[in-house]
């Protein structure tokens, strides 16, 4: 399998409980590497253009009044697969359907504040980290 790289956010509710280094934890023992990482506050504007998909969605607002209510550690991750391997990792949307021992299963609080973020396809992915990352910043 190519090695890829996706990229991840870790959201407001994670970063509030100080769970930081327990996501981080779980994604390289999953074997991915953290080869960027920023923590930072994101604007209303970034956040909207980031979720832009979602818009016509009922729980859109709420979403990005999330998104910028604290901090975020915004993350490119690297390895064999992985876009696909983080999705697994992260578990479903909804942590009440997640799979056991993954990010949202072990640490979400709901749907909505569900710990973590991961791009879903290889476009998106290049999309994402562009949004948040210049070439130089990632050290692979
Ligand atoms: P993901 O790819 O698993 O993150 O899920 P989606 O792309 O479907 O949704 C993006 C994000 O929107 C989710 O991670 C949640 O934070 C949020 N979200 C999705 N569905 C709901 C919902 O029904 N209510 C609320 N408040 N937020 C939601």
């Amino acid at each position: 399998m190519a090695i890829e790289r996706t990229f991840s956010i870790i959201k407001p509710d994670a970063t509030a409980r100080n769970l930081t280094g327990a996501v981080n934890a779980m994604i390289e023992q999953a074997g991915l590497r953290i080869v960027a990482q920023k923590r930072v506050r994101i604007t209303r504007e970034q956040a909207e253009t980031f979720y832009a998909v979602h818009k016509a969605r009922p729980f859109f607002g709420e979403l990005v009044d999330f998104m910028i209510s604290g901090p975020v550690v915004v993350q490119v991750l690297e390895g064999e697969g992985a876009i696909a391997k983080y999705r697994d990792v992260m578990g479903a949307t909804d942590p009440a359907k997640a799979a056991p021992n993954t990010i949202r299963k072990v640490h979400a609080r709901s749907i909505g504040e569900n710990s973590v973020h991961g791009s879903d396809a290889a476009d998106t992915a290049k999309q994402e980290i562009a949004q948040f990352f210049a070439g130089n910043e990632i050290v692979g």
